[in-house]
């Protein structure tokens, strides 16, 4: 009932949160007290005497350890149909390592999450829009950022990339030297993501615990023509693995630990200041805000899902994440 109303909404950005379930292997750690009061409610308490008062959340939707992929998609779809409409879209998941973000955005192989879903109905929808006369064009492209500096899954070669502002619209941005690859068919997509994606495992076990220090952005560029029409319509959409919200350990370089939360700090900071409807914004304090500074701001629709693990040992960093939330909202 919810989830349509959910997405109604012009207000532009939806913060979720997911809480994953104990898996086999973890049998024996011991979880927080969990209690879900409604739909949009979460109390987390810790179970250690010191901080065993309850704390309450708030979210747009609170989905709980048993949900289903399927459940997190219905929160997306609605957002593929405004891409190929020619909103920026943007979807993020935030939280500490192991809290489940790569489970919510690629999901494993028999139950695959946001992005191999969005693939399926991104084809299925460009093929419905064919008999109203809309031919759609999907440009992609897979980055990694880490510790400011932008890498292209795409490709093994070092290169310089660097975010530029668009020659005809100061309010866009492009890439250089990145490369773009024109999609012509879901199989063809699918395989760029798999580059990609053993690109940034081989690159992870080169620099060590770099995929979870690491934010990927897959950008689909959506650009629809109806020739009878003379229209144009430009949207995209960002999917974003952030990098681990955790406190990093002592034996991270200090520069490092500065790039990695500086990034997850403006990204809140750029949210916060949208939602309050700021004059100024500030993108360009971090590679990823400015990287996505189209998508942010504008025409745009943003979802974040906040995963957090269920244990004990992970109460700090859960409450931290929860937080964000609360700032945002
Ligand atoms: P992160 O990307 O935040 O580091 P992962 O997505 O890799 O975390 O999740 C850690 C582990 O938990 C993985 O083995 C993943 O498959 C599993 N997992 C995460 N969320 C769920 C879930 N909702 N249901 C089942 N398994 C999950
Ligand atoms: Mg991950």
């Amino acid at each position: 009932v919810l989830h349509n109303n959910v997405m109604d909404l012009k207000g532009n950005i939806r913060v979720f949160c997911r809480i994953r379930p104990p898996l086999d292997t973890e049998i024996g750690r011991i979880c927080c007290s969990w209690n879900y009061h409604d739909e949009a409610t979460v109390e987390i308490q810790s179970l250690e005497g010191q901080q065993a008062t309850k704390q309450i959340f708030t979210f747009d939707q609170v989905f709980q350890p048993n949900c289903f992929q399927t459940d997190i998609f219905d929160m997306v779809s609605p957002l593929i149909q405004s891409a190929l409409d020619g909103y920026n879209i943007c979807i993020f998941a935030y939280g500490q390592t192991g809290s489940g973000k790569t489970f919510t955005m690629d999901g494993v192989a028999d139950n695959v999450g946001v992005i191999p879903r969005t693939v399926d109905l991104l084809f299925d929808s460009i093929n419905s829009y064919k008999n109203m006369g809309w031919e759609y064009e999907i440009r992609a492209t897979f980055l990694e950022i880490y510790n400011e500096v932008l890498y292209d899954l795409l490709s093994n070669e070092a290169k310089d990339m660097e975010i530029r502002m668009a020659k005809n619209n100061k309010n866009d941005i492009y890439v250089s030297n990145i490369t773009e690859e024109c999609v012509m068919d879901p199989n063809h997509l699918r395989q760029l993501m798999a580059t990609a994606k053993m690109n940034r495992a081989t690159a992870s076990t080169i620099g060590n615990e770099r995929s979870s220090r690491s934010h990927a952005v897959t950008k689909l560029q959506l650009i629809g023509r109806h020739a009878a029409r003379q229209e144009i319509s430009i949207g995209s959409i960002n999917l974003v693995d952030l990098a681990g919200s955790e406190s990093p350990k002592t034996s991270i370089r200090m520069t490092e630990t500065k790039n990695i939360n500086r990034s997850l700090s403006e990204l809140t900071n750029c949210i916060l200041a949208l939602l309050q409807k700021q004059d100024h914004v500030p993108y360009r304090n971090s590679k990823l805000t400015h990287l996505l500074m189209p998508a942010l701001g504008g025409n745009s629709k943003t979802l974040m899902f906040i995963n957090v693990s269920p244990f004990q040992d992970c109460y700090h960093e859960s409450v931290k994440s929860l937080r964000f939330a609360t700032s945002v909202n």
